[in-house]
């Protein structure tokens, strides 16, 4: 049987003023899936997600949520439908306390499996910390927190964005052994990643980007590290 992707991408086209930072990108994310999008620096990959969440405005293609075109849709509405974001960065509000930053992630709330209180289960030494400020967190405990501010929404999809950047490969780890557990709650999620191993390890499928076109798509397991290197440098 062939099902429907939850989130499909159909020939976007996206400008930053004269650049073209987006060319034709087409792909599909099925449901329950974890697929990764890797790339170099610039290739274009924060845009993809920007654009999926609303925060960029496509020139040409669109976007599908479960069939539903939102193309249009404003960020709130999109973050209603189900799209929900971790934005690079993370881009906690450093002054207010860990259980604020996820009261402002349930304010777009959808019904569904999560909660503040399960975000707390998920992550064990939140809850005692719920009272501190974000700001007093290290880099690895803010990136847990923007994940349960994200989740709160109960999403359909989410969008991390650069999960790891400025992390110790053991906080990578720590935060990536958490995503059995959004999967087993239906979530699917599309992921950038700028540590390709780290992508292909934990992705069902990999999309390649370079200058704003999709390089390569397919299938960690079927992918050399040949065919992975020439999509992600341009070598032929
Ligand atoms: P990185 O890993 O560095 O974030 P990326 O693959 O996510 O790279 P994007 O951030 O999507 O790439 O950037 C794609 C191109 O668009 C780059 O050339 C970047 O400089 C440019 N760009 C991104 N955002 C903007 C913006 N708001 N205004 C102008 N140019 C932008």
């Amino acid at each position: 049987a062939v099902v429907r992707p939850l989130l499909e991408i159909r020939d976007l086209t996206v400008f930053h003023g004269q650049l073209r930072a987006l060319s034709g990108i087409s792909l599909e994310v099925q449901p329950g899936a974890v697929e990764a999008i890797i790339g170099a620096n610039g290739a274009g990959k924060s845009t993809l997600l920007r654009t999926i969440a609303g925060l960029h405005h496509p020139s040409q293609g669109s976007v599908l949520l479960d069939g539903e075109d939102v193309t249009r849709t404003r960020p709130a509405r999109r973050a209603r439908a189900g799209i929900a974001m971790v934005p690079e960065g993370r881009r906690l509000f450093p002054s207010l306390t860990v259980e604020e930053n996820l009261r402002v992630g349930a304010s777009y709330a959808r019904r569904g499996p999560w909660s503040i209180d399960s975000v707390y289960d998920l992550f064990g030494w939140m809850r005692e910390r719920r009272r501190q400020k974000a700001a007093q967190l290290s880099g690895g405990e803010q990136q847990a927190v923007a994940i349960g501010r994200a989740l709160v929404a109960n999403p359909r999809v989410l969008l991390l964005d650069e999960l790891s950047l400025g992390l110790a490969p053991v906080v990578v780890e720590r935060i990536y052994t958490t995503l059995p557990q959004l999967l087993a709650a239906g979530l699917t999620v599309l992921l950038v990643e700028q540590d390709v191993g780290q992508a292909l390890q934990v992705a069902s499928r990999v999309h390649c980007l370079l200058e704003g076109r999709t390089t390569l798509t397919g299938l960690p397991s079927q992918l050399t590290r040949e065919q992975v290197e020439a999509a992600y440098f341009g070598l032929r």
